[in-house]
């Protein structure tokens, strides 16, 4: 199928405003401009479709304008935190006295989002609930009051299409607005934030990597976990394993090592296997894991706007600072000739190196850039190997430093 209601395609970059009143979204199903590399953020579903080519994050990568943009300036490529984490004033642990029940980890994005409707600094929040008939499908909605908020909780591990709704708040005229997204959809929400009319934009960003199509899903569950179809939650943990939670409370651990790499080497999605956005970069508050102890919320404030939004919950959770420990440098190096040849250990073995690695492995900040770098070379490297004409442009400067410390195959 091909795209249709394209304005002027071939024309500039620039937006251009009131444009995209006369463009329409793109017909469901329909190619995306970014072709396979689309992750399906929702933008070119509604007639923000206008702004596409300056938009997408992977057909414009901008993040040093973006973040000036959002931030006031770009990150310090020479300080290490900031060349891993992006921009930000403060950064900690954290977890709520009293857990969400059925919250992904221990509801604080829930919280907030519920907390600002009701004291009105926002009237609507951007937003994802699950399909009646499948609790991994995604359904994004503006929601308006703290129920519906409270029934997007949990993670629907899919790309999912949240800016779809941007076009309901434009006609409900909403003025202030609260979004919860991962870093592709925020890239492009930021590109059109100017667009929409609104008087306040709030950012709460997740850390996201790895995601998946609704297909590429089922088959990581299948091909993963003992019980697939009673899955509720999983997570890719900080202790390097696979907490499964299944329909009748129980859990189910499953070490990184022993996953089938060979079989799940095609199920992420090619705009996951190219994204250098790991951390959320351009939003104002960040609220992730992979930088916090185990079983605790990882938080980056970036900006005056994620302070406000910090305080909303102050009261609610309990802090801690981060730490860091371990080395992490010689286990990625060794990661990416094993991931390239799919070599999978069995699971007595996989098992062993867990136990070993979580009591000597990296921990804290050093277990989040052990994860980044591991993704940030796999990406480089599938970029270059399938964009080649791209990799120059499209990976951000940061990108290229943390890359730049390891040895990577010719081809
Ligand atoms: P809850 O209160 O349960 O709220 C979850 C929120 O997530 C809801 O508001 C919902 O709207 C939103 N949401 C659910 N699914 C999606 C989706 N597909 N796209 C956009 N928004 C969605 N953190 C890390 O530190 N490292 C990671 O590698 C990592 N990967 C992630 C991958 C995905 C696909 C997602 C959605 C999140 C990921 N996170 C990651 C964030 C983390 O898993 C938690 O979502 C976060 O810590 C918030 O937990 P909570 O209990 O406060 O959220
Ligand atoms: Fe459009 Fe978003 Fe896909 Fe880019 S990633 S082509 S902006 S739907």
């Amino acid at each position: 199928m091909t795209a249709v209601n394209l304005p002027d395609p071939t024309s500039t970059d620039k937006p251009r405003t009131l444009a995209h009143r006369r463009a329409k979204g793109l017909r469901p199903g329909s190619l995306k401009p970014a072709k396979e590399l689309c992750s399906e953020c929702g933008l070119c579903d509604t007639h923000y479709v206008a702004y596409v080519r300056n938009a997408c994050a992977f057909l414009n990568q901008q993040f040093e304008t973006l973040e000036t943009a959002s931030h006031g300036r770009q990150r310090d490529l020479g300080d290490e935190r900031e060349l891993y984490f992006g921009v930000h004033r403060e950064m900690f642990a954290a977890r709520k006295t009293e857990p969400i029940e059925g919250a992904q980890w221990t509801g604080i994005v829930s919280t907030l989002a519920c907390e600002m409707l009701g004291r009105g600094l926002v009237e609507g929040v951007v937003c994802v609930q699950n399909s009646k008939t499948d609790r991994f499908g995604p359904v994004p909605i503006v929601a308006r009051t703290p129920e519906e908020v409270l029934a997007a909780k949990v993670n629907k591990p899919t790309l999912s299409p949240n800016l779809s709704v941007l076009e309901q708040i434009e006609q409900a005229g909403m003025k202030r607005v609260l979004a919860i997204g991962v870093g592709c959809q925020i890239q492009a929400l930021r590109a059109v934030q100017h667009e929409i009319g609104l008087e306040k934009l709030y950012v709460l960003g997740l850390p996201c990597v790895d995601n998946v199509n609704r297909a590429g899903l089922q088959k990581f569950l299948e091909t993963t976990s003992r019980s697939p179809e009673t899955v509720v939650h999983y997570e890719f943990m900080q202790d390097f394993r696979v907490h499964f939670k299944h329909e009748d409370g129980s859990e189910e651990l499953v070490p990184f090592f022993g996953l089938n790499t060979k079989e799940l080497k095609d199920v992420f999605a090619p705009s996951c296997m190219s994204c250098f956005d790991y951390t959320n970069g351009l939003a104002d508050l960040v609220v992730g894991y992979m930088g916090a102890p185990f079983q605790w919320q990882w938080i980056v404030v970036r900006n005056e706007t994620g302070a406000e939004m910090l305080e909303v919950i102050r009261d609610c959770i309990e802090t801690q600072p981060v730490s860091s420990s371990g080395d992490r440098k010689q286990a990625v190096q060794q990661s990416i000739p094993a991931y390239d040849m799919g070599v999978t250990l069995p699971m007595w073995a996989a098992r062993l190196m867990g136990v070993f690695i979580e009591r000597f492995g990296p921990k804290g900040l050093e277990y989040a850039r052990f994860s980044i770098d591991s993704h940030f070379t796999r990406n480089y490297l599938y970029t270059k190997r399938n964009y080649p004409e791209k990799l120059e442009a499209h990976v951000p400067e940061f990108a290229k430093k943390i890359v730049s410390q390891y040895e990577l195959p010719e081809k």
